[in-house]
């Protein structure tokens, strides 16, 4: 199928594509690397007049330090983030997940911003993301905000995003020493995309307990959520097996899991604790070496 008509905007500033966004209210869409936004099109699942396509935009791809923080343009490709040796130095959990996105063509053209605003809840980003406490930074006509990954997950294909606004940068805190963080992921075979994915994120103090654990989920339900009870649940423990596997266990508490003909929500559910368990036993591994 071909898409419905529109208008093609190349700006070549966020201004400018502020203004067009301003301009066409409702009746326009950003464009980013379109891996999600072009098959929606042309299935007549979404139909926009205009389309502003910011991939001309020099000043939303890049990866660099600032002020401590680890700062991704939104523009930046999943390979980028994959390969970026800073990415892989100050927040190596990032560039793990980006690995496991689709194939190495869906990782050029897809965007970490596009990932992010469209929120897939089957995407992987978000529970890395989550894990790693990123601040999603957005602009609007009313100026910049930044936004915490906890609040701009909002509901399946829904993000705190308000219309006219544009995502333009993921900021990120360096992993602490001791710190150990994984990615793994159960992929839907046809797809590749997360029937669970887990990221798992574990900083040891000094005696080897647990100091800070951070769990984020993304598949299981309608938006990617923390496992917030499994992260309390291991605070000032010795992380051995047992406490880990009772700690995952909790990481299902008061979830909602989807269902569809791939895998029970029951299935998903029993994935979610078994993945949590094997995401932390490695990330403990990792943070140990
Ligand atoms: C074959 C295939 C396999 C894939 N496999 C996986 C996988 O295994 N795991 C996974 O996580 N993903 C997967 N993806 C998704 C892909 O990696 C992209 O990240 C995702 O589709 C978003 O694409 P995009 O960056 O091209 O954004 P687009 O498709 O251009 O945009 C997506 C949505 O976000 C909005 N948007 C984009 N950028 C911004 C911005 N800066 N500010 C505000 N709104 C914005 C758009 O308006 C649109 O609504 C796959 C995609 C394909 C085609």
């Amino acid at each position: 199928m071909i898409p419905a008509s529109f208008a093609y905007h190349t700006p070549q500033s966020v201004n400018e594509a502020l203004a067009l966004l301003g301009e066409h209210g409702d009746d326009a869409k950003i464009l980013a690397g379109g891996h999600s936004l072009l098959p929606a099109l042309k299935l007549r699942l979404s139909s926009v007049g205009h389309l502003i396509d910011i991939g001309r935009i020099a000043d939303l791809a890049y990866i660099k330090e600032d002020q401590g923080k680890l700062c991704l343009g939104a523009r930046t490709s999943h390979y980028q983030v994959e390969s970026s040796a800073l990415v892989q130095q100050k927040c190596p959990l990032l560039a793990e997940c980006a690995s496991h996105i689709g194939d190495v063509q869906v990782r050029n053209r897809g965007t970490l911003g596009g990932s992010l605003a469209h929120a897939d809840p089957a995407a992987d980003y978000p529970a890395a993301i989550l894990a790693l406490e990123a601040e999603i930074h957005a602009v609007g006509t009313g100026g910049t905000r930044a936004i915490t990954a906890e609040d701009f997950f909002v509901d399946m294909l829904t993000t705190a995003l308000q219309p006219g606004e544009i995502l333009t940068e993921v900021r990120l805190a360096p992993v602490a020493a001791k710190t150990g963080s994984v990615y793994l992921k159960v992929p839907q075979p046809a797809s590749g995309f997360a029937v669970v994915g887990v990221a798992a994120l574990v900083t040891l103090d000094a005696s080897g307990k647990c100091a800070k654990v951070r769990v984020g989920v993304t598949g299981a339900t309608a938006t990617a959520f923390r496992a917030k009870d499994t992260e309390a649940a291991l605070i000032g423990k010795t992380p051995d097996e047992k406490t880990l596997d009772q700690a995952a266990a909790q990481s299902t508490n008061g979830i909602d899991a989807n269902g569809d003909i791939f895998a029970s929500a029951e299935y998903r559910t029993h994935l979610v604790r078994v993945y949590t368990k094997r995401a932390l036993l490695k990330a403990v591994e990792r943070a140990k070496t």
